[in-house]
């Protein structure tokens, strides 16, 4: 099932008739913050009311055409304005894809920079997003490039590739700040570990490399055993709980978010918004099979 819905959610027949059922937006508002700006900062006001930490994410991917990519990056570049005007404690989260990775390296790389040096000029910092194996090289390509003339930039890393453990040794040589996630597309066995024990186990191989190195990473989950797996070993090896972050989505494990926050971690809220909210709902049901039954129960007509 989980293959079957990272495969729709790359569907670009499928996205307007799911996108257009009413049903649909009700169950993506869960995992969105909304189709506007405006929205996502309401949403980061509230999540730094909240003690927390936010990350906007304007949703898109796959982008196919220039003009478009470079509307995009326009957008992200009044975001920093209106972050430091509003004295938020957040930063940006994006996919290189968005930024026309698909039409060329040159193109993508420009805009990235472009927003990265903005990002420099307010003092705040750009994470891109980690997509498909087929972008991993590229990405890391890219990033170590710009990161070379701006230091605020960093990237993701994603356990369930059998790749990472050497990428993250190469990032962290680079002094690039790192996110640790699990992975959430659709990789071959050939690539990725097939089995969740196995990916879990790489994650916390992972995260014992990235705490002790001395930069500011951030640690996805919403995996209780990862978290704890996090806080015993920066117990064992004294590593404050100002030298990480913890992250988590928009609208999920709410009750651990608040949790991490009463025992004093950091805790950095990812923030999607914008309309096309697809794929990334898409990958969200894939993750947990009662988000999908949620979904399927709520397009059945209510009985009287
Ligand atoms: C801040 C952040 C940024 C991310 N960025 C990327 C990225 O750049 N590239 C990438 O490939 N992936 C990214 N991810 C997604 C990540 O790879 C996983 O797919 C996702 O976090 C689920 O894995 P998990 O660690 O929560 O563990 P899992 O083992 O999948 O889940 C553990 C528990 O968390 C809860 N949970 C997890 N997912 C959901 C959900 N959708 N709905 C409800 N409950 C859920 C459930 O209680 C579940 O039992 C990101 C995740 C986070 C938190």
């Amino acid at each position: 099932m989980r293959s079957l819905l990272l495969h729709l959610s790359e569907s670009k027949r499928l996205a307007p008739v799911i996108m257009n059922l009413g049903v649909s937006r009700r169950v993506a508002r869960r995992f969105v913050a909304g189709e506007t700006l405006e929205d996502a900062f309401e949403a980061a006001r509230e999540i730094n009311r909240a003690g927390q930490l936010a990350s906007l994410d304007h949703l898109g991917e796959n982008v196919d055409d220039e003009a478009g990519a470079r509307r995009t990056a326009e957008g992200y570049l009044s975001v920093f304005d209106r972050i430091a005007q509003e004295k938020l404690d957040a930063n940006v989260s994006l996919k290189l894809t968005q930024l026309g990775l698909d039409l060329g390296v040159p193109l993508c790389e420009g805009l990235l920079e472009a927003i990265v040096a903005r990002a420099a000029s307010r003092s705040n910092f750009v994470r891109v997003d980690m997509e498909g194996s087929v972008y991993t090289q590229r990405t890391i390509d890219i990033v170590k490039r710009v990161r070379a003339k701006h230091a605020n930039v960093g990237t993701v890393m994603q356990a369930y590739l059998y790749r990472t453990e050497q990428d993250v040794h190469e990032l962290l040589e680079a002094g690039c700040r790192i996110r640790l996630c699990k992975g959430a597309y659709n990789e071959p066995p050939e690539l990725a570990f097939p089995k969740k024990a196995d990916v879990d186990a790489n994650y916390v191989k992972l995260m014992k490399i990235l705490l002790p190195s001395g930069i500011y990473h951030g640690i996805a989950t919403h995996d209780p055993a990862m978290i704890e797996a996090t806080k015993n070993f920066a117990r064992e090896k004294n590593i404050s709980r100002e030298q990480f972050e913890f992250q988590m989505l928009y609208g999920i494990r709410t009750d651990l978010q608040k949790q991490l926050v009463r025992e004093g971690y950091r805790l950095r809220i990812y923030i999607p918004y914008g309309s096309d909210w697809f794929p990334y709902f898409m990958r969200r049901l894939a993750e947990r099979p009662a988000n999908l039954t949620f979904f399927l129960r709520s397009l059945l007509p209510r009985s009287s």
